[in-house]
């Protein structure tokens, strides 16, 4: 029996390892396949020996709790807010604070960037992490502990020399990255965006169920150790020690001796925090050493050893001329506010989306309003006010129209859906324009000389009302409409020849049915095989599909059940697109298993898509960004300057396209 115990610990003890490797260090010891088979080993175990259970287990990383009601707790340090400066003079203000309190000519200040995402306070005993608890009101906050050990980057278990008892604090984010991929995601499953990365954090910790916190792609910066006793002498040392127990603590900070350093380490984030995968809306800076830390000690709402520099995020005021309606491909409208043009961040901006229904009513906005306008870390910028004082006495109340502003059918929206709907599914325009431009989008069919301008003409003129229309163009009906030279007319022809090799996971992709995302349609390919098999199962039979759910499931039948819709993938096949899975497409060989490739540049033999297959059917994994998680830039003529100057930081090695052949050729 012992034996048995040691052997989970053993597997217990490893795994914690692992994820600090991968999540933590960015640097993986054993392949993905290799951690999974130990964590099933581990699940199997603890199932079958109740009595070794363990709350901090790796395999409560996966979550599983249903949290009901999240308990108050009271901290045992309020969790204060931080002073804010937003100049050079404030600054020196603070400065001159604390030289007349500690009378120190040669003070050293901490600088750390000032995460904007959700602040947490984490209690370890043993070193094992015992509970996580929301700021709240500073004094008291939510116990969320269930949900928080299914952030990777947040260690169960600590290693090194750590105090027996203590807490910690830092902020858990969403890097941006991982948020346009979750909207991506969302948009194509007609679902609304979310806002951004904060409130989604800030919404995933309130998540009753813990297994979908566990997808959410949460990461943690620390950046506070709390004790009773000091431990350190200075704050410096406090990062560096965290660091060694296995907390995940950015290696942006800086350690300052002047206002001149400090200011220098503002401008220089304030220039490149674009480039961050994060968002961070200031700096913190914080006296070094803990002792006068403590000789500081806290006004009622604030630390006096430390404050933030807020950057600015810049806002201006402007008139809401209109609100137009747009048409999705889905029939979703969107409302966009249309305004005076003013420049803002070096550009002009014109409009504003206004997303839904309820973004209009909690502005209760009115035609000539004069709102103000901010641009974020988002490239679309969005209204964050009005200056209801400045309304006119006339004012007039937007109303959210009634019928589609295109095919004027009646709108539908349900109780349960942010959207309004126009259910005019074969005949409202932007809706079959927007199913076609779909079509040939880049990660779809991906067709090259057809544009989202170019459908419209074709539509307007009466070429085309579905995408299986494409294929059937006539050269001579093409070279008549304006703006077609005979070689465009020739490069839509090769775009569309070409679009026959596309594979069936995205021509399903490309089919656009509603929630079918390039995620879910490669797991349907995978599982269905063909397009037959597809269109003949059952919605139970879908329903068995992992992660496949009743409104997927529901919404493939229905799109099956149309008509036109078979009609259409029938003429499609007979054209010869992919309705099968390619046998050719599996696996060569596992030689790039772990490697993880960026591709850049131009290439002289192979396709850009042609070397991202030649990754995968190798095992390799290919990526769009640089992180420090990527172990080639593979790079033709004339890569980025970006790109370059971040492997050069990162020290990531190119490699040439024969370099990859040459690679996969050593395979045994
Ligand atoms: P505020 O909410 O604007 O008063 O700012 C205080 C908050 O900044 C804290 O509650 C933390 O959540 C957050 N914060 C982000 N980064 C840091 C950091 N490096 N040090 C301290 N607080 C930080
Ligand atoms: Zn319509």
């Amino acid at each position: 029996m012992n034996s048995i115990k040691k052997n989970i610990e053993n597997l217990r003890n490893e795994l914690h390892l692992h994820n600090y490797y991968y999540y933590v260090l960015d640097k993986p010891k054993i392949s993905d396949y290799d951690f999974d088979m130990k964590l099933n080993d581990l699940i199997d175990l603890e199932k079958q020996y109740p009595e070794f259970n363990d709350v901090n287990s790796p395999t409560s990383r996966v979550g599983g709790a249903i949290i009901k009601n999240f308990n108050s707790v009271k901290h045992e340090f309020p969790m204060y807010s931080l002073d804010n400066s937003y100049s050079k003079d404030d600054l020196e203000d603070w400065d001159n604070r604390l030289y007349k309190n500690l009378q120190d000519n040669d003070l050293q200040y901490l600088c750390e960037l000032k995460f904007d995402g959700v602040s947490i306070n984490l209690t370890y005993e043993n070193g094992k992490l015992i509970k996580a608890v929301t700021r709240g009101d500073g004094i008291q906050g939510d116990d969320v502990t269930e949900n928080i050990k299914t952030i990777k980057t947040i260690p169960l278990k600590l290693k090194g020399n750590y105090p027996s008892k203590f807490q910690i604090r830092g902020e858990i984010i969403i890097e941006k990255g991982d948020f346009i991929k979750m909207n991506e995601k969302r948009l194509s499953e007609g679902l609304d965006p979310y806002m951004n990365p904060r409130n989604t954090a800030s919404g995933s910790l309130k998540l009753q169920d813990s297994k979908e916190v566990a997808k959410r792609p949460l990461k943690c910066f620390l950046y506070q150790i709390v004790t009773s006793k000091q431990i350190f002498k200075t704050q410096n040392e406090c990062l560096l020690n965290a660091l060694d127990w296995g907390f995940n603590i950015s290696n942006t900070y800086k350690l300052c001796s002047s206002l001149k350093d400090i200011t220098e380490y503002i401008t220089y984030w304030d220039a490149n925090r674009e480039n961050l995968n994060y968002e961070i809306d200031g700096i913190v800076i914080k006296v070094n050493k803990i002792d006068y830390q403590d000789e500081l000690g806290f006004t009622s709402k604030y630390p006096r050893w430390s404050i933030a520099y807020k950057f600015k995020t810049e806002q201006i005021s402007t008139k809401l001329l209109s609100v137009s309606y747009q048409v999705g491909r889905t029939g979703a409208i969107t409302p966009v506010a249309n305004l005076e043009p003013v420049l803002l961040g070096g550009t002009y901006v014109k409009r504003a989306s206004l997303h839904n229904q309820d973004q209009i009513n909690k502005f209760d906005l009115c035609i000539n309003d004069i709102v103000i306008v901010e641009k974020g870390g988002e490239i679309i910028p969005k209204i964050v006010g009005v200056e209801i004082e400045k309304r006119d006495i006339k004012y007039e109340k937007i109303k959210f129209i009634e019928n589609c502003p295109s095919c004027y059918k009646l709108l539908s929206k349900k109780e349960s859906e942010a959207h309004h709907y126009c259910l005019n599914y074969n005949d409202c325009p932007p809706q079959i324009t927007g199913r076609i431009q779909h079509f040939i989008s880049r990660k779809a069919m991906d067709i090259n000389g057809l544009g989202n301008e170019t459908i419209d003409l074709l539509y307007s003129n009466g070429l085309i009302l579905n995408y299986a229309d494409l294929y059937d163009l006539k050269k001579e009906n093409l070279i008549l409409l304006e703006r077609m030279a005979e070689k465009s007319v020739e490069n839509i022809f090769i775009g569309l020849e070409d679009s026959k090799k596309i594979g069936f996971e995205r021509v399903l992709f490309a089919l656009g049915i509603r929630y079918v995302g390039q995620t879910v349609a490669k797991k349907i390919a995978n599982k269905f095989k063909s397009i037959d098999n597809l269109m003949s199962s059952s919605l139970d039979e879908l329903l068995l599909v992992d992660e496949i759910g009743d409104r997927i499931s529901e919404s493939i039948v229905d799109f099956f059940s149309i008509k036109e819709n078979v009609d259409i993938i029938y003429r499609l096949k007979k054209i010869g697109l992919q309705f099968e899975m390619d046998k050719s497409n599996e696996k060569i060989s596992d030689v790039l298993s772990g490697y993880i490739f960026v591709i850049s540049g131009v290439f002289n033999n192979y396709s850009r898509d042609e070397l991202k297959r030649l990754i995968e059917l190798n095992g390799g994994k290919w990526s769009s960004s640089i992180s420090s998680k990527t172990n080639y830039l593979l790079g033709g003529s004339n890569i980025g300057p970006s790109k370059l100057l971040k492997i050069k930081k990162l020290e990531i090695p190119i490699i040439s396209e024969n370099d990859l052949i040459e690679m996969i050729n050593l395979k045994p």
